[in-house]
């Protein structure tokens, strides 16, 4: 297995490292675990205790720190309901387990994952949503809380290249974190190597600002903002610019702008309304890098579910919850399948505008004055293809680029329509595991991103499968030669089926659009703002969409609940 490091961790400034457990650690750890341990058994906590080095230290702190001395119910008495079994509200349900909470999730789904899903068909294996891993030590702690190890559970490897950019005359450009090889691949089209150097390093300084505050400390309000960065360091966000005025600011090739404008797929929005702060996306890949799960990143959730069982949490399938019940100004429990389920708190992996609208039924106002501000990122056109043979000129990750991409990002985010010449990510995973697809074949996942469904003027399958067909005459324009006549295998998923199998806003596949007009990049807050027992996971509150983003937002939701539960 591939264990590659970014050359660029060394050359700029990198955030805090996790504090690598040495003897003195663990020596002083025990003892503070061992104190607190006798000072929790005075409270008697039944928490779970996890197993492995450190874990007298951490069943010491959370007795210590959990357990009820004041008569109020204890943390282990209380119990917590998940809508959802995407990997928010899965990163929260092993994140509230851990801090002793007694947790039950409810999925309306056949499977847990939610969007990071996958399809195996006819000796195929394809990924239906997420394909690139990235910030895998967000998810590790996960484990590490667990007092387990990752590796143990989900095994990834870094990629190389990053992703292959194909254009339409024919230039094609990779993308390297290391140094030596990216300024070899800028000297192909004259952007001087010193120019993605200087924007790299805008990039890292923008990332370690973010991920200091909003990142790291789970931040969500105005206030919270004002009080962790103050006013001046809130400038240096470099507020006044879109995503692609920065871009274009540091790159001269209309190459490059478009690759690092693109790289605001990750959340998916468009760079030109984007806030520049955005740009702090590339640092996430070229300092943390690109992984890939072996067998296919469904693959995560199947780690997570082992871990799960292990720390007992129980998870009920194909239950929709249809209702969150009140009583006065709290949330009292669900209601999954005609039945009631009672609980202390709820947390909500349903997106925030259909879980108020639907599951609450709040008042039309209330859900104008939430639509206005998080308005939904962008869908896709989900098209997994078996072929018969294999085509060389692809890399595990491709973009084939629209000959316009400004054109291509008004029609998604402004005009909602169908790309005309959409940029389009094709994935071929077959290009690093032999598991997924028969030998001497590949399998491909083709993904461009369109608008969100708009209700008042829905577009019908037919639509999309037209769009399709303009999406495999580009690919066949652009090398992929004759690949309609090599297909044996194909499955489309259009924004409707997107909706219908996550509840999705709208269809989105990130959550919230990140728009310097509408909401400066924020989404929602975790803490519901009627009800103080009802808080939100997952790409439509804060940080936003994409995996490592919606796992770190668990880990901070329960973080919340606990300090507010205090
Ligand atoms: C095609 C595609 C490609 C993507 N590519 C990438 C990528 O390469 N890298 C990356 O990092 N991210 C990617 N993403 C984004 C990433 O998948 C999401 O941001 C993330 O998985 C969302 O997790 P979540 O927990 O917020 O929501 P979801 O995954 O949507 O989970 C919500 C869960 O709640 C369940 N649910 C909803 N309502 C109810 C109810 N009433 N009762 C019971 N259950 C309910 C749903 O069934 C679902 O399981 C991609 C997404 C898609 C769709």
């Amino acid at each position: 297995m591939l264990q590659a490091k970014s050359v660029f961790d060394a050359e700029y400034k990198t955030t805090r490292k996790p504090l690598q457990p040495r003897w003195g650690h663990y020596t002083c750890l025990t003892f503070i675990g061992i104190c607190c341990d006798k000072l929790g058994k005075m409270t008697d906590a039944a928490i779970y205790i996890p197993q492995g080095s450190g874990s007298v230290y951490r069943k010491g702190m959370a007795r210590a720190g959990l357990a009820s001395v004041t008569g109020k119910k204890r943390m282990s008495d209380k119990k917590v309901i998940v809508i959802g079994a995407g990997l928010g509200g899965l990163s929260a349900a092993i994140s509230l387990r851990q801090a002793g909470y007694a947790v039950e999730i409810f999925e309306k789904n056949a499977k847990i994952g939610g969007k990071l899903n996958v399809l195996k068909e006819h000796g195929y294996t394809f990924d239906l949503g997420p394909s690139i891993l990235t910030l895998p030590h967000i998810f590790e702690r996960l484990f590490d809380r667990s007092g387990r190890k990752m590796a143990d559970y989900i095994h990834i490897r870094a990629l190389r290249p990053h992703w292959r950019n194909f254009f339409e005359d024919g230039v094609t450009l990779d993308l390297y974190p290391e140094p030596e090889k990216m300024a070899a691949e800028a000297r192909k089209v004259g952007e001087p190597p010193e120019n993605i150097h200087r924007f790299l390093k805008y990039s890292a300084d923008l990332y370690d600002l973010t991920n200091d505050g909003y990142f790291e400390q789970g931040l969500d309000r105005w206030q919270d903002f004002a009080k962790h960065y103050g006013a001046f360091t809130f400038f240096q966000f470099d507020l006044f610019r879109s995503m692609h005025q920065a871009v274009a600011s540091h790159l001269k090739t209309r190459y490059f702008r478009d690759i690092f404008d693109f790289f605001i797929k990750y959340v998916g929005s468009s760079a030109y309304s984007a806030p520049a702060f955005m740009n702090s996306i590339p640092t996430i890949q070229f300092r943390y890098d690109l992984w890939y799960v072996d067998g296919g990143l469904y693959n995560i959730a199947l780690g997570l579910q082992r871990l799960m069982n292990e720390l007992g949490i129980q998870i009920h399938l194909n239950n929709e919850v249809n209702e969150v019940q009140r009583e006065g100004a709290r949330v009292s429990g669900i209601v999954a399948n005609g039945t009631f389920h009672a609980a202390d708190i709820v947390v909500s992996n349903m997106e925030v505008i259909p879980a108020y609208e639907k599951l609450l039924r709040e008042d039309r106002t209330f859900i104008a004055s939430l639509e206005k501000k998080y308005e939904p990122a962008c869908s896709g056109l989900v098209l997994d293809i078996g072929l018969d043979c294999q085509y060389p000129q692809l890399a595990h990750h491709n973009f084939f680029f629209s000959g316009h991409q400004k054109e291509h990002f008004a029609a998604v985010f402004e005009k909602h329509q169908l790309p005309e010449d959409p940029t389009i990510y094709v994935v071929a995973a077959s290009k690093t595991d032999s598991t997924v697809a028969p030998v001497g074949c590949d399998c491909l996942k083709i993904l461009p991103h369109i608008p969100y469904i708009d209700d008042a003027h829905p577009l019908t399958r037919e639509d999309y499968l037209r769009f399709k067909e303009r999406i495999m005459d580009k690919l066949e324009h652009m090398g992929l030669t004759d690949l309609r006549k090599h297909v044996v295998f194909e499955y489309v998923w259009t924004p409707l089926d997107i909706r219908a199998n996550y509840h999705s806003n709208k269809g989105s596949i990130y959550g919230v659009v990140s728009s310097r007009w509408k909401n400066l990049a924020f989404k929602a807050p975790k803490q519901s703002t009627l009800y103080p027992n009802f808080f939100f996971v997952g790409g439509s509150v804060n940080p936003g969409g994409g995996m490592p983003m919606v796992v770190l937002c668990g880990q901070n939701v329960a973080k919340k609940i606990v300090a507010w539960d205090r």
